[in-house]
């Protein structure tokens, strides 16, 4: 009978169990056989991106990222580490709030037309690697998409069957910043279970029933006071490489302070307006809906795409644009993204995972966009 047989894994405990290699290719094997589509972080077009994975072989052993603004390479790593990268282009929200959904269909038959829902497969996902800073997203997702006067039924339904196993950070990108924003390094809810990687191994904290669950199932061994010790200790060193801050004080005022500020000019004479920011950032939700006909005109298909407020079109209506110039669609996006959240929802939209940095074309960095506007305020 393995350790975890004989005694139950406590829900809280951090770094109580420790796990191998082995025992986290039976849990990726399990959460198959229960049905789960197991979703990690795995190489892809030259990334670490967000895929389906069928065991531990498909995990990124030995790679990392090296992250600036406008620069992403992936690097080989001198050990073997599965989870030894910060984050790629990929977030979980392209599984909760997908690209591209079908909403409803109408059809023609000899009554006429015909609507309804499009009844689309409620994935059930395990998602393996969740960093704190996604974390944090997921919460501010749910408090758009789950909390308002309207609830989103498609995000709903695949939230409320998602397992979360996260993955503390041991390994940053020059382009993190989430210390600033309060939301990492370290994990601290939100999740069934949580890893710490080590050279001892895999350590585990249980955050949910479900999580101490799946540890019975999968086995292993209580951690030692040495590998708990151990795996704290990488977890505080990763707090020491994030060097990139953003000055949260008093910053919503600043920003809704000083919309015909001239800095929002200069920024427009770099971005493109090519919506890299908002696709690749875990908290934007824009999104519009079109209607897709078929050629032979008895079908039509109400699709949802997630759109941008860089777009041109997003800002019309009543027959108008209202942000005709990259100055002003800069100027919402941040303002929106880091002063008027707050109001909307409680929080800022920003957890500071640093992806909008690194895939900005022109390494535009919402950082030092700050500091300048504060820096030029001020002066
Ligand atoms: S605004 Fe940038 S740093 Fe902040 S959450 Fe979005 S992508 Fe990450
Ligand atoms: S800030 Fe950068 S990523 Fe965002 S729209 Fe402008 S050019 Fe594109």
């Amino acid at each position: 009978m393995t350790a975890a047989a004989q005694e139950s894994p406590g829900t809280g405990t951090a770094d109580g169990w420790i796990w191998s290699r082995h025992e986290l290719d039976a849990l990726i094997g399990h959460l198959a056989a229960e049905g789960y589509e197991v979703i990690g972080p795995t190489l892809d077009q030259g990334a670490i991106v967000y895929g389906p994975i069928r065991g531990v072989n498909d995990l990124p052993a030995g790679w990392t990222d090296r992250q600036e603004p406008g620069l992403y390479r992936l690097a080989q790593r001198d050990d073997d580490q599965l989870f030894g990268y910060a984050v790629g282009p990929h977030s979980w929200k392209r599984y909760l709030f997908p690209p591209l959904t079908r909403l409803s269909i109408a059809e023609r038959n000899e009554t006429g037309w015909q609507m309804r829902r499009a009844e689309e497969p409620i994935p059930r996902y395990a998602f393996l690697g969740v960093r704190a800073c996604e974390l944090a997203a997921m919460a501010i997702q749910d408090r758009v998409f789950l909390q308002g006067a309207h609830v989103d039924p498609v995000y709903a339904e695949r939230r409320a069957h998602a397992l979360i196993i996260a993955v503390h950070c041991t390994e940053a990108a020059a382009t993190c910043f989430c210390t600033s924003m309060q939301t990492g390094p370290e994990c601290q809810s939100g999740f069934d279970l949580a890893l710490t990687e080590t050279a001892a191994g895999l350590t585990v904290t249980v955050g949910s029933d479900r999580g101490a669950a799946l540890v019975r199932q999968v086995g292993g061994r209580s951690a030692n006071p040495g590998e708990r010790a151990t795996a704290r200790e990488v977890r505080q060193a990763v707090v020491g490489q994030i060097q990139r801050q953003l000055d949260t004080d008093g910053l919503r005022d600043l920003l809704l302070g000083n919309l015909e500020h001239p800095h929002w000019a200069e920024v427009a004479q770099r971005c493109l307006s090519c919506t890299n920011c908002t696709q690749v950032c875990p908290t934007c939700f824009c999104s519009s809906v079109a209607e897709v006909a078929e050629l032979s005109g008895d079908k039509v298909t109400r699709e949802r795409n997630w759109d941008s407020c860089f777009n041109l079109d997003f800002s019309y209506m009543n027959g108008g644009l209202i942000r005709n110039d990259i100055r002003s669609r800069y100027r919402q996006w941040l303002t929106h993204k880091l002063g008027s959240w707050h109001d909307q929802f409680g929080s800022s939209g920003c957890v500071g995972c640093g992806r909008c940095i690194t895939w900005c074309p022109v390494g535009i960095d919402i950082t030092q966009e700050v500091a300048a506007l504060r820096q030029e305020v001020s002066a």
